[in-house]
């Protein structure tokens, strides 16, 4: 069967597996010999459930760690280990580089071997495994990465690729992978951002943000759908709430916004202008309270009446025209680093009380799962057409003149 390969792939094969014995295994004609696709497919499926069976482990140690027995205390002790090493500042504590490399480290590795394992019995139930199909070797190359990837770990002192010690945490780049910036939320945040490798865990429970202890100042917060917004937020433990109203003078929103940390526009379908300027001075004024200042500032911005299907349905404009120009802005304001920025698409809604509470609660779903467009009540159809229409906009961007990426920068819009 070998023969039936080039001569240059089986020298680099016999080449490689000298040095390397793993990579003769991931070579090896168990493997090669089938589908390549389904074979990554598989590989990338153990891997997950490795990682996924260690997030739930996670999860409970947290839980175990609050609770009022001491067993369970100690058994949470096994992880919390990890954040005396890395504490809530980011800063690495050597009295506990030990206890991380001994504890923490074989834990996690356990779980994703364990996890690797269950893994394999759906893939087995379903009829993917046997000759000409997924071969068993699979898991043993997935087991020999997890295996490989904790030594170096354990080599590098526990400061792998995911732990960087940060001033302040900055947006993470993807909504699928935990990079650093994401994994630092967790240490920041100790009951929030679980997930270790993939954010599907934080995605399924909600644990995709934390409001906890954060300032808010809200204009709009007398509409329906703004006290139904406000009930939600002093739900999940925010400090406090400050209504304001955009006739403020500007002396009184700087005042107002020096002590915030996040502010949610819901006042109407405001001015763009007049937004534009409100971002502008909240992020030139925002200021964190001592031991606060790990996050970024925050602003929500929702738009109300906007249905996707509707509003943006029609076919890209050829030229700059209103509708283009608000969501050239809205990209720029959302790839800005110096703030989060999550744009809420709210459909039509009626007066009720129940429909406001609806829509506020669907509205904190997705914030819950680190939302950024959040749309609100919308048509499935409707949304995938205004991401596409959002996605082609993003390269008029530049005719806008959108500046901003730094704090005391203005903003401009065109
Ligand atoms: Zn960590
Ligand atoms: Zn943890």
């Amino acid at each position: 069967m070998m023969a039936s390969f080039p001569v240059f792939a089986l020298d680099f094969s016999d080449t490689i597996s000298t040095f390397f014995p793993y990579l003769q295994l991931l070579l090896h004609e168990n493997i090669y010999n089938k589908s390549p696709v389904l074979t990554v497919i598989s590989a990338l499926w153990l891997y997950f459930l490795g990682t996924f069976f260690f997030d739930i482990v996670h999860c409970i140690l947290h839980q175990c760690s609050k609770s009022s027995y001491r067993a369970l205390r100690a058994l949470g002790s096994l992880h919390m280990v990890h954040h005396l090493f890395i504490n809530r500042r980011l800063k690495f504590n050597q009295r506990y580089h030990w206890h991380n490399i001994f504890l923490e480290i074989p834990l996690e590795l356990s779980c994703q071997l364990v996890g690797t394992r269950i893994g394999w019995y759906p893939l087995r139930k379903v009829g993917l495994t046997g000759p000409g199909l997924i071969s068993e070797y699979v898991g043993s190359v997935v087991n020999a990465v997890q295996i490989i990837r904790v030594l170096v770990v354990m080599i590098q002192g526990g400061r792998d690729s995911n732990h960087i010690s940060y001033h302040q945490v900055p947006k993470s780049p993807t909504m699928i992978i935990v990079g650093p910036e994401y994994h630092a939320l967790h240490h920041v945040f100790p009951d929030r951002y679980m997930s270790s490798a993939f954010q599907i865990f934080d995605w399924i429970f909600g644990l995709n943000y934390s409001l906890k202890a954060k300032r808010i100042a809200i204009a709009g917060g007398d509409t329906g759908y703004g006290r139904a917004l406000l009930h939600e937020l002093q739900r999940d433990g925010v400090s406090c709430i400050k209504d304001f109203k955009l006739g403020h003078s500007t002396e009184a929103l700087v005042q107002i916004f020096k002590n915030t940390d996040i502010l949610i526009l819901a006042e109407g379908r405001n001015n763009l202008d007049t937004k534009i300027f409100l971002i502008n001075l909240f992020c030139q004024h925002t200021t964190p309270r001592p031991g606060f200042d790990m996050t970024l500032p925050e602003v929500w911005s929702v738009d109300f009446g906007m249905d996707a299907d509707t509003s943006f349905g029609t076919p890209f404009p050829n030229s700059l025209t209103q509708g283009a120009r608000f969501l050239s802005t809205m990209r720029a304001l959302y790839n800005n680093p110096s703030f989060v920025y999550r744009h809420i698409l709210l459909a039509s809604c009626g007066s009720g009380n129940l429909e406001a509470r609806s829509r506020a609660a669907e509205t904190m779903w997705w914030i819950r799962r680190g939302g950024k467009f959040v749309p609100v009540g919308q048509a499935l159809m409707g949304y995938v057409r205004l991401l596409s229409f959002i996605w082609w906009t993003r390269f008029a961007v530049d005719e806008v003149e959108i500046f901003g990426n730094v704090k005391g920068t203005p903003f401009a819009a065109g």
